[in-house]
C-alpha cells in the first residue's frame, strides 16, 4: 500500500466500498456494469460492427463524465477492468495473437479525436486515456497488430451546435473528420481498423469517422466502445 493509497483508500467508483487498487470496481458493481453486446446491423452504414462494454449508467457514466469535463485524468484507469474482459472476449491472450488464429486481431486502432480546441483546453483526449495503453499492450504481444493510429482530425464544431436541428447536427458531424495531413498517403487497402470512443449514442461520430476511412478501402471497420444506453 503506498501512502498515498492510506491518505486516499481506493474505492469502488459506483459504490464507494474499498477495493485492493485505484481504478478497480468492486466485484458486484463490476458485474452489474459489464455488458458486451454489439449494436444491431440494421442501424450501421459506413461502419461493420459495433461493440459496446458496459451500460452508461452509475457510477462508469460519472467516471466518463469526470474524466471528460472535470479535468480527472487519474479515473480513467476504471476502464480498464472492461477492456480486460474484451481481452477475454475476443480470446486476446498471447497465443491468439502470435499464433495462426488471426481472425479477431485488428492492424491499427483509430482513436475518435478530441477538436484541437477541446484537446488544449482539457489538455488530453479522453479516448486516448481510456484505450492507449490496452492497445499499446496488445501490440507488444504482436508488434504487427494493434497499431495506435491517430489520423483522424476533427474541426471545432461545438460552437452553434446548440442551435442546430437535428438534420443539420447530423451533417455537422459528417463534415467534421478529416484525415490529417501527414497520413493522406497512408495504405489501409485490406487492412482491418477498429474505431474506438468513449460513448456510442447516436453513432453519428463513429459513422463520419469510419467514413472518412472507407475511402481507402479497408478490409473492415468495426468499432468498440466502452459505454452505452439501450439501443
Ligand atoms: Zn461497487
Amino acid at each position: 500500500m503506498s501512502f498515498w493509497d492510506f491518505l486516499f483508500p481506493p474505492v469502488c467508483p459506483h459504490c464507494g466500498s474499498h477495493v485492493a487498487t485505484q481504478g478497480d470496481w468492486c466485484e458486484t458493481c463490476f458485474t452489474d456494469l459489464l455488458h458486451i453486446r454489439h449494436v444491431p446491423h440494421k442501424f450501421l452504414h459506413h461502419v461493420d460492427d459495433v461493440c459496446v462494454l458496459a451500460e452508461y449508467r452509475g457510477g462508469l457514466k460519472s467516471m466518463i463524465y469526470d474524466v471528460k469535463f472535470n479535468e480527472k485524468k487519474e479515473q480513467s484507469k476504471g476502464a480498464a477492468p472492461f477492456l480486460a474482459s474484451y481481452n477475454f472476449y475476443m480470446k486476446y491472450d498471447t497465443r491468439s495473437i502470435t499464433g495462426d488464429n488471426y481472425k479477431n486481431v485488428y492492424d491499427y486502432i483509430v482513436p475518435v479525436p478530441s477538436s484541437e480546441k477541446k484537446k488544449a483546453k482539457r489538455g488530453y483526449n479522453q479516448v486516448d486515456l481510456f484505450f492507449a495503453n490496452w492497445a499499446h499492450t496488445l501490440h507488444q504481444i504482436n508488434k504487427t497488430y494493434f497499431i495506435w493510429l491517430d489520423c483522424i482530425y476533427k474541426f471545432d464544431t461545438s460552437n452553434d451546435m446548440w442551435a442546430l436541428t437535428n438534420k443539420e447536427r447530423h451533417q455537422n458531424i459528417d463534415d467534421a473528420f478529416v484525415i490529417r495531413a501527414e497520413y493522406n498517403n497512408i495504405e489501409l487497402i485490406n487492412k482491418s481498423i477498429l474505431i474506438v470512443d468513449d460513448i456510442y449514442t447516436t453513432g453519428a461520430t463513429i459513422e463520419a469517422v469510419a467514413k472518412v476511412l472507407r475511402v481507402y478501402k479497408p478490409l473492415k471497420i468495426d468499432a468498440l466502445t466502452l459505454a452505452s444506453g439501450s439501443f
